[in-house]
């Protein structure tokens, strides 16, 4: 993985998130504020304007600029949780000398692990976290049994998806939807519908690459 991996993934990103964004858009505006997914349009397209600042960087230092830049420039929730998320990978052991499968499991477990102590959310909350917590422990066990990279990412996926799916019963208990108890219900989290679109995307651009 590179600083060219990052920017050509936040393109593929603005593209599926662009298609998508009619109904993410109604969904924060049924058990939010509206905004997620503005809040998501600018944080890619700050990404993306990064690329001639981050693009002959180390991994690290790359990171940890994009982490600033979505802590800076992202309101709401989203813009602290992938503030931390993007933070978290930025220190992850030994990057700068090169990224393979196995390092990216390992520090995407880890950042998601922060994020779920940054939001003090977990599974069943009706929140991203819905998404990120099944699709990093799916990461993690099948590439402790060896299981191929396409294997493994095809199962993301669908992880990702029944993850995304599971929200829509939920009571949300974190966040703005969790005002509305049982009123909630019936909808999918936002969060973890963008959440699912950027790790489909990414995965299928793995994939297909
Ligand atoms: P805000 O809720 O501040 O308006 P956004 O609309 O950008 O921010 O993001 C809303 C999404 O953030 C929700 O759909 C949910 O997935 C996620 N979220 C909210 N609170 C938390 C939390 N504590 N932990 C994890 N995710 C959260
Ligand atoms: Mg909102």
């Amino acid at each position: 993985m590179s600083t060219k991996f990052l920017i050509d993934n936040a393109k593929l990103i603005e593209l599926s998130i662009n298609e998508n964004a009619e109904e993410i858009e109604k969904l924060d505006q049924e058990i939010g504020d509206g905004d997620h997914i503005f809040n998501v349009q600018r944080g890619i397209k700050l990404v993306i304007d990064l690329e001639p600042t981050i693009k002959d960087l180390p991994m690290s230092k790359a990171l940890n600029t994009i982490a600033m830049k979505v802590l800076s420039g992202i309101g709401g929730s989203s813009g602290a949780l992938f503030g931390t998320l993007f933070m978290t990978l930025a220190k992850g052991k030994n990057i700068d000398s090169g990224v393979d499968f196995n390092k990216s499991v390992e520090i995407f477990y880890d950042a998601v692990q922060a994020v779920k102590m940054r939001g003090k959310a977990d599974i069943g909350e009706k929140t991203m976290m819905d998404v990120l917590i099944p699709v990093a422990n799916t990461l993690k066990e099948l590439n402790q049994k060896e299981e191929s990279m396409e294997t493994i990412l095809n199962k993301v996926i669908e992880v990702a998806r029944e993850g995304m799916l599971s929200t829509k019963e939920l009571i949300a208990t974190k966040g703005r939807a969790s005002f509305l108890g049982e009123r909630a219900k019936g909808h999918i989290d936002p969060g973890a519908r963008s959440s699912q679109i950027m790790i489909t995307t990414v995965c299928e651009s793995v994939i297909n690459s």
